[in-house]
């Protein structure tokens, strides 16, 4: 009778518990905080088109937007184009061969994009350009329009954007990628590879990011981090420019984590650095969410990628980004279909044959601007593929 006794109580017990629980649950389902998120979602996936896998027409505006104030000029004259030399490294293109002048600031910058252009150049009329393969754009809208090809940019320059090195090669170089953070097409084998040992159910409902202070936007997710570590891990890495524990927010700098092992985290944050951070396309490979911040700081992929559809938007100030994780902790299934979208976008339309693609476009359109006839400098020297480099 005794046992009997306890196990009714028992019963009764769970029984209880699971009331409450579906009554937290239906609490937190209709808690009218989220109600204005559901709506964004909603609206976000209704208005977005899926576009098709096909000539990276995807990205396509991107290549008219940057090239439109050359075409408003009726194109790109010999006397800009000159102007631009001293804000990069001059290349020509001349009978399907590629010539460089000596120096590139970043050796293996130039090289990672010397890859994509030397794959195409059978393809591609004669022409010239100016790579800047320094972070920062160099064509501000409040001085006249340089023909200047840089990685990233914001609505302030003129800069037109192409895929950055390190699709290929050229960094950056941190301590877990001493060889530079590169190979996009080994990236998307290896980081799904541990995504696949990270499945949702498995993931940690918390916030991640690591990096170092590139710019101190980033100051508020670290210090909401220390006071709320229910909701984030934020922390802060060394870079090249680390002198003391001040550039980390006073606290050690923490070890660097590979990018694959960032999958056990739901929530996956992307911040701007001195220009656009690389780590952004390889955090969609974690089928986590992306919590992107700001919307200023722009590579070519950009654009095409829409909040609320692929990535969970947060403001540059970081003003919501408290009630973001709250929302995505309380919201599983929503936000997973997000973390969803964004994957699928990534693998669709960010493959390395769009990133030939892309290239491919812009020089062919760019090259149709040009109102000179690329004349060779007999000082460059030609730059080969580098198998063919070191055959030599
Ligand atoms: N990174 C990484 N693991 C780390 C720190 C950084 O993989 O622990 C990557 C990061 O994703 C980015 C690059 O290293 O692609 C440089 O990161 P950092 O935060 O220094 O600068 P960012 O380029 O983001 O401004």
């Amino acid at each position: 009778m005794d046992t009997l006794l306890r196990i009714v109580g028992a019963v009764a017990i769970l029984l209880l518990l699971n009331v409450e629980t579906s009554i937290s649950d239906k609490e937190t389902k209709t808690d009218p905080r989220w109600e204005k998120y559901y709506k964004k979602i909603e609206n976000a996936v209704k208005n977005y088109k899926e576009c098709i896998q096909e000539d990276c027409s995807c990205h396509a505006e991107v290549i008219e937007e940057d090239l439109a104030v050359w075409k408003k000029a009726g194109g790109i004259l010999k006397e800009k184009f000159d102007a631009a030399k001293e804000r990069g490294t001059h290349y020509q293109i001349i009978n399907h061969k590629l010539y460089r002048e000596d120096d590139c600031m970043f050796q293996f910058r130039c090289s990672g994009v010397e890859h994509f252009v030397l794959e195409l150049i059978k393809k591609l009329p004669d022409m010239e350009f100016i790579l800047n393969t320094r972070d920062y754009p160099q064509s501000p809208k409040y001085w006249d329009p340089l023909p200047v090809f840089s990685f990233s940019k914001t609505k302030e320059q003129y800069d037109i954007m192409y895929p950055a090195w390190t699709f290929w090669e050229g960094g950056p170089f941190i301590s877990v990628y001493p060889k530079g953070i590169g190979r996009w097409d080994l990236m998307r084998e290896v980081i799904p590879e541990k995504a696949e040992q990270w499945p949702w159910e498995k993931k940690k409902n918390l916030g991640y990011f690591i990096g170092s202070r590139t710019s101190d936007e980033r100051d508020p997710l670290i210090l909401l981090s220390r006071k709320r570590p229910d909701l984030v891990d934020a922390q802060y890495t060394k870079n090249q420019a680390w002198k003391s524990d001040k550039d980390t927010l006073h606290m050690p700098p923490a070890q660097e984590v590979k990018l694959e092992d960032h999958c056990p985290y739901k929530y996956l944050f992307n911040f701007r650095g001195v220009a656009a951070s690389f780590r952004l396309k390889h955090l969609f490979l974690c089928d986590s969410v992306v919590f992107h911040v700001g919307d200023e700081w722009l590579e070519f992929f950009y654009p095409a990628m829409k909040p609320w559809v692929h990535y969970i938007p947060v403001k540059q100030d970081l003003s919501d980004v408290q009630e973001l994780l709250e929302f995505a902790q309380a919201n599983d299934d929503v936000v997973r279909e997000i973390a969803k979208r964004g994957r699928q976008f990534i693998w669709d339309h960010l493959r390395m044959e769009d990133v030939k693609c892309y290239w491919e476009k812009l020089l062919k359109q760019y090259a149709k601007l040009l109102k000179f006839k690329p004349k060779r400098n007999k000082n460059y020297k030609q730059i080969k593929p580098t198998a063919e480099r070191d055959e030599l």
